[in-house]
């Protein structure tokens, strides 16, 4: 196997792509200019941190997303 392929897959296969889950709804916290927290649980983008089983107890988002990936 060539250098180039084998870094090729090593990118592919980055645990980052699929840990990190930012693609929910969002919303603005009133009057907290850098605060966004998810549209459905309201937990903070801060609180989730890129990872979906951080979002609260039956967030849409988090039920969608569980039930597209089974
Ligand atoms: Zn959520």
């Amino acid at each position: 196997m060539k250098a180039s392929s084998e870094s090729g897959y090593f990118y592919s296969r980055s645990p980052y792509k699929e840990a990190f889950d930012i693609e929910f709804a969002q919303e603005q916290l009133e009057g907290e200019m850098y605060k966004y927290r998810c549209k459905s649980c309201k937990v903070l983008t801060t609180d989730i941190n890129g990872r979906l089983e951080n979002h609260g107890d039956g967030c849409e988002y988090k039920l969608l997303r569980m039930a597209g990936s089974a």
